[in-house]
């Protein structure tokens, strides 16, 4: 059954950032047989042209609410503060899984307490705050490949090297690829180093 990775837009813009994250669900999903709804995206939103040319984003100017509304109880929001763990047999019950389009916060503000207030069945991906593409990807890996989320491989809280006397630590927890490496989108690691001067807390 092709499931469904819905991010809602929770934001009224949309930085570098958060572009650098959609394309890379973009791209991954539809490398992967996935489809993935940007929903709440306002009219008046002036979308960058590198996003929105990506293969595999689907642009809604409508909510999660109103898109599904046939569906609701087919609807699974990934939530820091669920009860229950998201576990490979929530792919056979869920068809749409969502996300907050909310760019990580250190401390966390609980922010996806938006979507919660709707009603969904809400699932977590472990204690850790995870950037909005590494929940999508981490879920993709749990309810696709069926991969228990204990068994996928992290990197917490990863160091990054910003010149040669400063390095950033990421307040995220990452999927580690083949080299040992947190999975960043394309383009991330140079945002970041191009706003060095920048806090961490303005670029997100
Ligand atoms: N600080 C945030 C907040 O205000 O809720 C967390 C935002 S996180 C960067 C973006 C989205 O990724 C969340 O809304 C949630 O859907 C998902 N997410 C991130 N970490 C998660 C976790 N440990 N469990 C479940 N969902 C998570």
């Amino acid at each position: 059954m092709e499931k469904t990775f819905v991010v809602e837009h929770l934001d009224p813009e949309l930085g570098p950032w958060s572009t650098l994250e959609y394309a890379c669900i973009a791209r991954e999903s539809h490398a992967r047989g996935a489809r993935f709804l940007l929903s709440s995206v306002p009219a008046e939103l002036q979308m960058p042209a590198d996003l929105a040319a990506t293969k595999g984003l689907e642009v809604e100017q409508r909510s999660v609410e109103e898109i599904f509304a046939d569906r609701k109880d087919k609807v699974c929001l990934l939530d820091p503060s669920a009860q229950t763990e998201l576990s490979p047999q929530d792919g056979d019950h869920f068809e749409v899984f969502l996300f907050g389009g909310i760019l990580g916060d250190d401390p966390p503000r609980d922010r996806t307490s938006e979507l919660r207030k709707k009603g969904y069945v809400g699932r977590r991906l472990g204690p850790k705050q995870m950037t909005t593409d590494t929940a999508v990807r981490v879920t993709r890996m749990v309810v696709h490949e069926k991969v228990p989320l204990e068994e996928i491989p992290y990197v917490d809280y990863p160091e990054l090297q910003i010149n040669e006397h400063e390095r950033t630590e990421m307040p995220f927890r990452y999927v580690k690829d083949a080299e040992e490496k947190p999975i960043m989108p394309d383009g991330m690691v140079a945002l970041i180093n191009k706003d060095a001067d920048k806090s961490l807390d303005d670029l997100f």
